[in-house]
């Protein structure tokens, strides 16, 4: 939708395509129908993918500042909330309005349920073969997605037509996703919230560290800082590699203070409170029980009673409580699918194809994913402003 935007503002006649009953469906669940629709930041320290420096030169054509005026001047007022931007209705649905009248207003040609089969590049002009007839443009802009959450129309079929023309896709996975554990305790904890900090092993090796609100899940780990690990954990699953996160159930304290913390308190409640009570209030109840088991001590045993080893090997567990991952959860129902359009086949000024002169990429079907937090859609109104204008001055070269 930008980039049919952008093409038009710079002169295009443009019609877009969609194979869907209504443009910008997947708009309308983002954010949780609020819509994050940009961050803070625009660092390649914030994508994931083979290159993720390619970003950098579509966020200084079409940046912070751009995308915050393009929305504004189109209605959007931008409410700022924990390092995101958010429409200051806080309706998803005002985004999606938005870009459609702005759409309309300019003249651009929407064809809805219209079912793309063949993409060709035929004699200095792109043939669509769709389900409708036959449409022809100077230029294409490829914007169909990923492959995840595919009721809102991004199924992957926009991948199917790149092989006819050459192009290569990296391997697709889900990002910002729950992931599966091999542990089978997850039923008896299922449903807590908790504040903690997670560290990704891949084969052993510490790849990231993040924090925020976990989930526990009758199948294994999911929430925002899962979420931001989920890149490099499926990747590292896709790879057959072994995938463990070390959860710290209590971040704002080091193990030390950890340690000392809890030997005051056990030896404060004595008698009077056994393990697993004397940890209530500080816990979840339902995780206490299972603290224990994973540190195979009695947790029916009088606080007081509890050793200074027995404690330590608690606090092991509470500051490093091992979760093997052997799954990413569902790969529709992640956020983002990370793989795409390779991007070395890719120009990064101008998101042309580098094989098929008037080809353009953009959004998520490039080799590119966000962080959670409104890069993946800043990611595709950049992407999508930048590949429309260009492919805007390509069509005039072209005539
Ligand atoms: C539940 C959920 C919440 C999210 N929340 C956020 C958030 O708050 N902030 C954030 O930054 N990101 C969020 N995302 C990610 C973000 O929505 C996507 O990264 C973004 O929408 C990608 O934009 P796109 O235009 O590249 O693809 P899409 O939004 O997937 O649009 C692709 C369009 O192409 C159409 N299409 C696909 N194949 C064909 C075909 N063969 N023929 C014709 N049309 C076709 C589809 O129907 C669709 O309309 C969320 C995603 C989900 C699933």
């Amino acid at each position: 939708m930008t980039a049919a935007i952008m093409a038009a503002r710079a002169g295009a006649s443009v019609a877009v395509l969609e194979h869907m009953d209504t443009l910008g469906k997947k708009l309308l669940v983002t954010g949780n129908g609020k819509c994050n629709f940009a961050a803070e930041t625009q660092g390649e320290v914030d994508y994931y993918g083979a290159n993720p420096a390619f970003v950098v030169p579509v966020f200084q054509s079409f940046g912070l500042e751009e995308i915050l005026a393009f929305f504004q001047e189109l209605g959007i007022e931008p409410y700022f909330n924990r390092g995101g931007y958010y429409p200051r209705s806080g309706q998803a649905s005002a985004v999606a309005a938005v870009l459609l009248k702005e759409l309309q207003r300019l003249g651009v040609h929407i064809y809805v349920q219209c079912g793309i089969r063949s993409i060709e590049d035929a004699h200095r002009q792109y043939k669509i073969e769709t389900k409708e007839g036959n449409f022809y443009g100077k230029c294409c802009v490829l914007a169909t997605g990923g492959k995840t959450f595919r009721k809102s129309g991004s199924d992957g079929s926009g991948f199917l037509y790149l092989t006819g023309l050459g192009h290569h896709v990296t391997p697709l996975f889900p990002a910002l996703t729950g992931f599966c554990a091999k542990q089978t305790f997850f039923q008896e904890i299922a449903g807590i919230r908790i504040r903690a900090g997670l560290t990704l092993f891949v084969d052993e090796k510490k790849q990231a560290e993040e924090s925020g609100e976990l989930q526990l899940t009758a199948y294994g780990l999911s929430g925002i800082p899962m979420f931001q690990l989920a890149h490099p954990a499926a990747e590292g699953l896709q790879n057959g590699r072994t995938v463990r996160i070390l959860v710290d159930f209590y971040p704002e304290i080091s193990m030390e203070k950890c340690r000392h913390k809890l030997r005051e308190r056990f030896a404060c409640f004595g008698n009077d409170k056994n393990g697993c009570e004397a940890c209530i209030g500080l816990f979840p109840d339902k995780l206490i029980p299972v603290l224990f088991r994973q540190a195979a001590l009695d947790s029916k045993k009088k606080a007081g009673h509890f050793s200074e080893k027995e404690l330590e090997a608690f606090c092991d567990q509470i500051k490093a409580f091992p979760v093997d991952l052997t799954a990413w959860h569902t790969f529709d129902q992640a956020q983002v699918t990370a793989g795409g359009v390779d991007t070395g086949e890719i120009r990064n000024d101008t998101l042309e194809s580098l094989l098929h002169e008037g080809l353009y990429f953009a959004g998520e079907m490039i080799d590119i994913d966000g962080k959670c937090g409104g890069y993946n859609l800043q990611w595709a109104w950049a992407s999508g402003a930048v590949a429309g204008r260009n492919a805007a001055l390509r069509s005039k070269e072209r005539a």
